[in-house]
């Protein structure tokens, strides 16, 4: 078991010695056409397996395997950078299988996983939950505390009447206001010493799909590092974890999206040892009446957030990058780049409702413009 695992719950925590190893960026997919998409770009120095580096002397030749594979319902991309292929190549089917691990633990689309046994109980009893899951479940929750309940870890009955893929419908006040009691986080009970989890009422449901990513992409990193790898990118769809730096003594480059226009790149950053993710009202929308409705929702009203284009956070842990941008998505840019400053290793970019830049000022050095 990792040592993020071990940790009974994952406090926000700024002593970066606590999670050491536990670093994590975020590239967000195009999953249906497998091009670099919807939110981060991770820049073609990941497609293909090669050795013998450009500016890496021929004594530290170095491989560099990239693969992807579709897990938690995204494409997975994972780049591993090795002393030899065979090692490089193990280390990415290490990152595969945490992730294939955690999906089975963690995912709602598979009924025996411990999320589907808690949301099946909801309104009966208490479920008991292995430690990752706890770990994810009180990351959601701490994610909720710090950003004001923008985060809600319970919102998925509010987000399926919505049905802003498919159904284009627009709920009335009152249908909304039926949910309020099931997405209210204080119906949520989890038990550390007990490792249960207690959904209070009938109806109820837990998804980690807001920050679940991230931390496998944690994890899958650990697994990696642990295998062998030195260097290397854990990318489900835009959730990112980068780790030590490409042969050549490079970062890992990322372009972050445009939100209003699609396939361009807002700005330019390089990560090392360091998390990434946006969260978009581009991503899943449709548009009635020139208003646009998107995937995420404001838990206090169940409408559509309003105050923001795109958040993308640069966290130490994809965790925190997952957990926090739609949290602050929701919270806006005030209070959000509030909260961005007051946290250490934690940085943002965002874009505002009218489509106003914010960079939070650990990151103003380091943005490059295309
Ligand atoms: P993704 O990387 O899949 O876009 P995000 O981290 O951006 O995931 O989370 C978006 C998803 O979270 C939405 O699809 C929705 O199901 C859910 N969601 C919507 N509003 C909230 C909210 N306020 N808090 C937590 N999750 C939310
Ligand atoms: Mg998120």
């Amino acid at each position: 078991m990792s040592e993020l695992v071990g940790e009974r719950y994952l406090p926000y925590n700024p002593s970066p010695r606590l999670y050491e190893g536990g670093r994590e960026e975020r590239v967000h997919f195009n999953h249906l056409n497998q091009s670099f998409g919807t939110q981060i770009f991770l820049l073609p120095l990941l497609c293909s397996v090669f050795t013998g580096c450009v500016g890496v002397p021929a004594s530290q030749e170095l491989a560099v395997v990239t693969r992807a594979q579709m897990q938690m319902g995204t494409l997975v991309k994972i780049t591993a950078v090795a002393r030899s292929e065979s090692v490089a190549q193990a280390a990415a089917t290490a990152g595969f299988a945490e992730i294939h691990r955690l999906e089975e633990l963690l995912s709602t689309w598979i009924p025996t996983s411990e999320l589907s046994r808690v949301n099946a109980s909801a309104g009966v009893m208490p479920v008991s939950v292995g430690p990752e899951t706890m770990t994810v479940v009180q990351g959601a929750i701490q994610a909720a505390e710090m950003t004001d309940g923008g985060f809600n870890v319970a919102i998925g009955p509010a987000v399926d009447a919505w049905n802003v893929i498919e159904g284009r419908h627009i709920p009335i006040k009152s249908e909304l206001q039926a949910f309020l009691p099931l997405v209210n986080l204080s119906s949520v009970y989890v038990d550390v010493r007990a490792q249960t989890i207690f959904l209070e009422k009938v109806g109820m449901r837990i998804d980690v799909g807001g920050i679940g990513k991230g931390y496998a992409a944690d994890q899958a990193v650990m697994a990696m590092k642990k295998a062998g790898a030195l260097a290397g990118v854990v990318a489900l769809s835009g959730d990112i974890k980068t780790f030590g730096q490409l042969p050549g003594g490079r970062r890992f480059p990322v372009g972050i999206q445009h939100p209003r226009k699609e396939g361009e790149v807002l700005v330019f950053i390089d990560l090392e040892d360091e998390a990434i993710s946006t969260a978009g009202d581009y991503e899943r929308f449709f548009e009635r009446d020139g208003v646009r409705y998107h995937h995420i929702l404001d838990p206090k009203t169940l409408q559509p957030a309003r105050s923001c284009q795109s958040v993308t956070v640069i966290a130490r842990e994809g965790i925190w990058a997952d957990g926090l941008d739609t949290g602050i998505f929701v919270m806006g840019v005030e209070s959000g780049m509030r909260l961005v400053e007051s946290l250490p290793g934690v940085d943002a970019i965002i874009v505002d409702h009218e489509g106003s830049v914010h960079v939070s000022s650990g990151l103003r050095d380091r943005i490059r413009k295309p």
